[in-house]
């Protein structure tokens, strides 16, 4: 009865979602390791670090994250969105300068 219970406790997949008992450290659909520090990527500081790095492509572990609610889900998306849109707009007024400098140097 009480090894039911047990087996009963089920998580998702850090990594493709699928249902997996508590107790298994490598999921049964995907393979992929459940520990702590495979984790970390799906963590909240773990989505805002990779984002330094692979930018607008963070925003697939966020909106798959077992690790956030929905609404947290929803929230992450939304700032990553707007703030990538800033980069963006700064970007394009960068090259906008750089292009106006060429523009000058070689009119005179
Ligand atoms: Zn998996």
């Amino acid at each position: 009865m009480e090894k039911e219970i047990l087996e009963e406790k089920k998580i998702n997949c850090w990594y493709c979602g699928s249902e997996i008992a508590k107790k298994d450290k490598y999921c049964k659909v995907c393979g992929k390791e459940q520990s702590q520090k495979a984790r970390f990527p799906y963590t909240k500081l773990g989505i805002i670090v990779t984002s330094l790095f692979i930018g607008p492509f963070v925003l697939k572990k966020a909106m798959t994250s077992p690790l956030l609610t929905k609404k947290e889900r929803t929230k992450f998306s939304a700032t990553l969105i707007i703030v990538m849109a800033i980069i963006l707009f700064f970007i394009m007024k960068a090259i906008n300068v750089i292009g106006n400098y060429y523009v000058q140097m070689f009119s005179y």
